[in-house]
Order: C-alpha cells, then sequence, then structure tokens
C-alpha cells in the first residue's frame, strides 16, 4: 500500500453519534522512513496492520453516517494504539519478524516518528470528537481492529471480540446484540481486554472525555475478502446501534 498521508477522514461531516477510529488502518511506510527491512510477505501480514479493518470501518461510516479516521501508517513505523512509553510503540519484532529499520534509533529520529505520524493522527481524532463535544453531543467512540488467527500455535474460535475495560455500558448491550445471531463466535475481553496501560486510543479519546466506546477485533481469516468486510460490517452493525441506545449517544 502507498502511503498517502499520516490519517484519511472518511465522511467527516457525518451526523451520527458514532465517531470512528481505525489505528491499524493502513500497511503503508512514509517514504522519509524507506525501506523498513521487512519482507513484502512480511508487510501484508498482520504485524503491519489489521487487515479488513479499513474496509469495515468504511462500511460502517457509510452504513451510519458516521466520520471515520483512518491511520495511514504502518504499525511497524510506530504503534499508534500504544502508550508513548509502551517499549511496543516503535517495535523491534512482532510474532517473530524482526524490524531491522527500528534498532537504534536516536531520541530524535523516535521524536520525529511520534510527531509526524502518531501526533498527527490522533489529532485528526481529537478535532472530530471536540467538534461534536462541543456542540454538547455525546458519540459513541468505536475502535475497529482486526486480530490474527493464530498466535503461538494457537487458533482463535472469536470471529468477533469486544475489549473493554470495568466500563461496560456500551459493551454489554452490544455483547447481548451479537449474541442474537446464533452463526458467529463472539469474544468477551478474550483474546484482549482494553487495558489503560498499553492501548491508547480508547483512554485518550472516551475515557478521558467520558464518552462510552466499544473496541472490537474481527478475526482477519473471515473479513480478508470484500465479501467478509461487508458480511462482517452488516453483522456488528445491531451491536452499534444497541450500543448507542442504551448509552443515549448524541
Ligand atoms: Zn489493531
Amino acid at each position: 500500500m502507498r502511503w498517502t498521508g499520516p490519517f484519511e477522514v472518511v465522511n467527516a461531516t457525518g451526523r451520527a453519534p458514532l465517531v470512528i477510529a481505525c489505528d491499524h488502518a493502513s500497511n503503508a511506510v512514509p517514504p522519509e522512513i524507506g525501506n523498513l527491512g521487512v519482507s513484502d510477505a512480511d508487510m501484508q501480514r498482520h504485524i503491519a496492520w489489521d487487515i479488513g479493518a479499513a474496509a469495515i470501518s468504511r462500511h460502517l461510516a457509510k452504513a451510519f453516517d458516521a466520520p471515520a479516521i483512518l491511520c495511514g501508517t504502518s504499525r511497524l513505523v510506530i504503534d499508534c494504539n500504544r502508550q508513548l512509553r509502551d517499549p511496543t510503540l516503535i517495535p523491534m519484532t512482532s510474532d517473530g519478524t524482526t524490524i531491522p529499520a527500528n534498532e537504534g534509533l536516536s531520541p530524535e529520529q523516535r521524536a520525529q516518528r511520534i510527531s509526524a505520524y502518531f501526533d498527527t493522527y490522533h489529532q485528526a481524532c481529537r478535532q472530530i470528537l471536540d467538534a461534536r463535544c462541543a456542540e454538547g453531543r455525546r458519540p459513541l467512540f468505536l475502535a475497529v481492529h482486526s486480530m490474527t488467527d493464530r498466535m503461538r500455535g494457537k487458533f482463535r474460535p472469536w470471529e468477533i471480540a469486544l475489549s473493554s475495560n470495568e466500563n461496560r455500558r456500551a459493551t454489554d448491550p452490544a455483547l447481548a446484540a451479537l449474541r442474537r445471531t446464533e452463526s458467529i463466535v463472539v469474544g468477551d475481553n478474550e483474546p484482549y481486554d482494553m487495558n489503560v496501560d498499553e492501548d491508547y486510543s480508547t483512554p485518550e479519546h472516551a475515557l478521558s472525555r467520558g464518552l462510552d466506546y466499544l473496541q472490537v477485533e474481527f478475526r482477519q481469516d473471515v473479513v480478508a475478502t470484500p465479501e467478509g468486510q461487508r458480511r462482517f460490517a452488516e453483522l456488528f452493525i445491531p451491536a452499534v446501534t444497541a450500543a448507542i441506545a442504551a448509552c443515549h449517544c448524541s
């Protein structure tokens, strides 16, 4: 994927009580970074981006008339869902692959990556959310991710998984809606919970504003094709609708 900028805003003026963020939408590497020293095959794997997540975000943005902010930079350059102090912010290795270009970065190079890609993307998220909050609205914050179907040799059965902390005002009604579709396997804080010490986007954009949130992982093998992306976006619509209603999002 060619790098076209640190972020893309889809449907910026969408009026739904919903703001979508996709931290790992792209596997693109900015030209000024050059080559990470990672093979093309590895750049297509989940370590570089969340396969299918950008397309699902676009489907949901359209279905709800909501804005979606898609990060433009690969998580191997900088992971936009990691706290700045996290050692995996600019990863040296990921799922068995080393990232040679991330070794031995100077403090200036690290600061440059944070400011050019991480801060710029999150500033775009803030702008969209601030504008709605300034109107007295309380949108649902939806963080869209996808996950590998296999980690350390173990298969993950969950096709859609919600990650939460103790604030489950949006998560519980969304899970109830998902479980009404018997054909899908739903994860509740499996394989990941939402960890405020590690995750960045939901704590920063939702919890700090007191906004309700959903953080979702789609299993990448079921959302790798356009058909799968459309199908799972549609399966997820009732969950978002239930969360918006239960939380009185506006
Ligand atoms: Zn992700």
